[in-house]
């Protein structure tokens, strides 16, 4: 499978509604499960507090559930923090997370990296990764990596002679038409026309 298409897979799982109850959502309360903790939180309505996944006090009604992404939203909405189960606390973990994740992808951009090495290598969960990375930095960890990539062709492509599929290829794009049609999107120019407009004379 080429780097390309991998992209896009990652891409698909954001699609979802995050503040959408679903039963996924409704098993993890009903469960208490703490691994989705982070991901979602529930404010029940009746009593104006806010929860994690995890929270052992008794299970809301259904009707009076609603989901937040963030524990910051459920603030917005007017809903308090659960004294029992503390939600806002979790969030310097997930930060340093995300930090070794950018420090990751700085490191490793010319190499093959999927969403399992990068969990792996990151020691989290892939199944937490994309949408944590994206509460805490905005963009999912393969548009950020995207963006690397493509900085460090425009150095490449300023400085020095390497020919444009050499480029694609050190900064981990083995598709040399995937990598010009990407680096189009983002800049404006092919990667020739760019060289053309920037090059510095050595
Ligand atoms: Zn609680």
């Amino acid at each position: 499978m080429s780097k390309s298409e991998e992209c896009h897979c990652w891409q698909a799982d954001m699609q979802n509604d995050e503040e959408r109850l679903t039963f996924e959502k409704w098993q993890a309360i009903i469960d208490n499960d703490q691994s989705y903790n982070g991901q979602f939180f529930y404010a029940v309505k009746t009593t104006g507090i806010f929860c994690k996944p995890s929270c052992k006090s008794r299970v809301p009604k259904k009707e009076h559930v609603l989901i937040f992404s963030t524990a910051r939203k459920a603030l917005e909405a007017n809903f308090r923090q659960c004294k029992r189960c503390n939600p806002m606390e979790e969030k310097l973990p997930d930060i340093e997370w995300a930090e070794r994740i950018i420090h990751y992808l700085h490191q490793h951009f010319s190499e093959k990296i999927t969403l399992d090495t990068l969990a792996e290598e990151t020691m989290g969960s892939p199944y937490h990764l994309q949408r944590t990375f994206k509460r805490i930095i905005g963009t999912t960890p393969a548009e950020y990596l995207q963006n690397v990539r493509i900085n460090r062709a425009k150095e490449y492509l300023c400085y020095g002679t390497k020919t444009i599929s050499e480029i694609a290829l050190s900064v981990g794009m083995s598709n040399t038409s995937y990598f010009i049609t990407l680096f189009k999107k983002r800049t404006g120019n092919t990667p020739v026309e760019y060289r053309k407009l920037h090059q510095k004379e050595e």
